[in-house]
């Protein structure tokens, strides 16, 4: 991958495929994750008082709000963007807001070091992203929260499913209910036109990436064209 860009944006529906696929790019290219939706359910599962303060929004499928957001990014990036590993942000940014929050604080991060951007946008239709969402089971242990397709998971006799990752039981996420998946998805295609506006107005780098295909491939894929950016 570029040296020279070293932030990757993923930007995709519910059900695209962000989180297998930056479970690839950690593992094999010690990329870092930010998953914005993984750390605000751990804040909810540890009752924290952003974690009680968004539990509702989350059920419902609703976004939780920029400040708290940003707060928790821009928090996150100074504790680990430092190190010149390539970082993944996934599920963020999810509205124009975000997007020039986040532009400020590389602008910052970028006095010392060399933090190019570059945009995935992922392209899924509805039907497709609701049907994988509505299949979907992920790890219930906060620090793992592996993401699977109830078709691949390991047996855990009739009790249900354990992740090969950590052992622990899978879950489904309150969120994947049929009642918020068509609102989460509006939602999400009101704001990626949005911010993909946003993206091609200050000249950023874009890739289109097609989801409709198995993991390993598109992951080849997008691999092949960092390396030549
Ligand atoms: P998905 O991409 O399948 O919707 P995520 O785990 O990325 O799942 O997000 C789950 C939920 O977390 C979202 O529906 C929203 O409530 C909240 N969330 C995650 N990222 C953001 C963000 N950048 N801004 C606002 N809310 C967010």
């Amino acid at each position: 991958m570029s040296m020279h860009r070293k932030l990757i944006v993923f930007i995709g529906p519910p059900g695209a495929g962000k989180g297998t696929l930056s479970q690839l790019f950690v593992d094999r290219l010690q990329c870092k994750q930010l998953s914005t939706g993984n750390l605000l359910r751990k804040h909810i599962r540890e009752n924290t008082d952003l974690g009680k303060s968004i539990d509702l929004a989350l059920k419902s499928g609703k976004l939780v709000s920029d400040d708290c957001v940003i707060a928790m990014v821009i928090d996150w990036l100074g504790n680990h963007a430092r190190d010149g590993r390539p970082v993944i942000l996934d599920g963020f940014p999810r509205t124009r807001a975000q997007a020039e929050a986040l532009d400020r604080a590389l602008a910052q991060i970028n006095a010392d070091a060399s933090f190019g951007l570059s945009v995935l946008q992922m392209e899924l239709g509805d039907e497709e992203a609701t049907r994988r969402i509505l299949g979907r089971l992920v790890c219930s242990q906060n620090e793992c929260q592996a993401v699977y397709s109830m078709v691949g998971a390991q047996t855990m006799g009739d009790s249900g499913y354990s992740c090969v990752r950590c052992g622990n039981v899978l879950i489904r996420r309150s969120d994947d209910a049929p009642e918020a998946i068509a609102d989460r998805l509006t939602i999400y295609r009101r704001h990626e036109r949005e911010i993909m506006e946003y993206y091609r107005a200050c000249g950023a780098w874009i890739m289109n990436i097609a989801m409709n295909r198995d993991p390993e491939t598109i992951f080849l894929e997008v691999q092949q064209r960092l390396a030549g950016i």
